[in-house]
């Protein structure tokens, strides 16, 4: 068995100084035994032990993006997300062309299960079923009807590969496709769309479960139009992705959608861009020029395009902005992730549950990651 030792276990609700067994891809035991000599073993030397982080809203790192549709850019990806203690995640597509989506998805499709480094879980589908009003960074001429046969026609065989979809529930048809999506175990997200409070309601008794990195891109709150972001605060279903690099959302405003949310419903995304991890510059984004300026990316017009941030970034902006303890911060990056998209034992540090753990120290800078019982990423080595 492997046996992490001397580490500051992150429980669902504590930390605990005890050992983690895992034996193959399982986690089989956390107790205070000690290892025998057939165990491998790895000194944590006083580092938390952490449930790996799960990205279910990212496009990119280092220079590639997941709508290149290449198999060798994506395995850049798995391995980057590793040195940000993101151990599974959701290449996220973007609003563009059928065929374009249709590479994305195939390319996705021929490396899931041989992935050198995070685990793909499958796919978040962002748009093209979106509001051309709060399109964001998603280009509008690729907007198209919101039907299953255009669903179908972008999935084109891999259905089973889409774990989430973002669209705006307001188009016709949308609530029809909703309960398709739902009933096949898609976790559907309400954004980029201008849909009312009343619309959004109707959207989560369709079956969607989460709205797309709350407050942007979305209708806001007002005194007499809830919107989206009154929606979601007053509904006790949907999960509230949010994004938390200090740029997208002012903290304050991120204590109070946690406030109405509640710690169960919150869930940390990066959604970075494939100018995350490279020097400020021009980039591209869903063929559009974007230009990465300090801690942020932003269209040619100035519209923030999605961040730059890994997923031990936005936690550690939890930890410190958001009155949380740290297993709490952790939880809104691992086992909400998880249950938003129906994941079953994955996310928590807990006998039966899937072997991705990381190792960070009191900044939450990740010096090892392991991926289904395996070391992937080993800081320095
Ligand atoms: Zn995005």
């Amino acid at each position: 068995m492997l046996c992490i030792t001397n580490g500051n276990v992150i429980l669902e609700r504590e930390i605990v100084h005890k050992n983690v067994y895992m034996d193959g891809e399982i986690i089989v035991k956390i107790s205070d035994e000690a290892p025998s000599v057939h165990d491998q073993v790895i000194d944590a030397k006083g580092r938390y032990v952490s449930p790996g982080f799960i990205d279910v809203h990212t496009h990119g790192r280092k220079g590639c993006d997941t709508m290149d549709g290449d198999v060798e850019k994506l395995k850049v990806i798995s391995k980057e997300n590793l040195t940000t203690g993101c151990t599974s995640y959701l290449p996220t597509t973007m609003t563009m062309q059928k065929e374009d989506v249709n590479k994305a998805i195939d390319a996705v499709a021929a490396l899931k299960g041989n992935e050198p480094g995070a685990k793909i879980l499958g796919v978040h589908m962002e748009g093209p079923f979106v509001s051309e009003k709060y399109k964001g960074a998603q280009d509008a001429k690729n907007i198209i009807p919101s039907t299953v046969e255009n669903f179908q026609a972008l999935a084109h065989g891999h259905e089973d590969l889409i774990r989430k979809i973002t669209l705006a529930p307001e188009s016709a048809g949308a609530l029809d496709l909703i309960a398709y999506l739902a009933k096949q175990g898609i976790s559907v997200s309400v954004g980029h769309s201008n849909a009312t409070y009343d619309e959004a309601i109707a959207a989560f008794d369709a079956g969607a479960n989460s709205t797309t990195h709350t407050y942007n891109a979305m209708t806001p709150l007002d005194k007499r139009k809830p919107g989206i972001v009154g929606a979601v605060m007053d509904d006790p279903r949907p999960y509230a992705e949010l994004i938390l690099d200090g740029k997208h959302v002012y903290y304050p405003a991120a204590r109070i959608l946690l406030k109405m949310v509640g710690k169960e419903r919150l869930i940390l995304i990066t959604d970075s861009l494939e100018c995350t991890g490279m020097p400020l510059g021009q980039y591209e984004l869903g063929g559009q020029p974007i230009w990465v300026e300090e801690g942020r990316a932003v269209l040619n017009d100035g519209t923030i395009a999605g961040s730059i941030a890994g997923m031990n970034e936005v936690v550690r902006h939890a930890f410190e902005h958001l009155n949380v303890s740290l297993p709490e911060a952790v939880n809104f990056a691992s086992r909400n992730p998880a249950k938003s998209i129906h994941e079953e034992h994955l996310g928590l540090i807990r006998e039966g549950y899937k072997a991705d753990l990381i190792l960070f120290d009191d900044q939450i800078d990740v010096s090892m990651a392991i991926v289904r019982g395996q070391i992937k990423y080993n800081k320095g080595e």
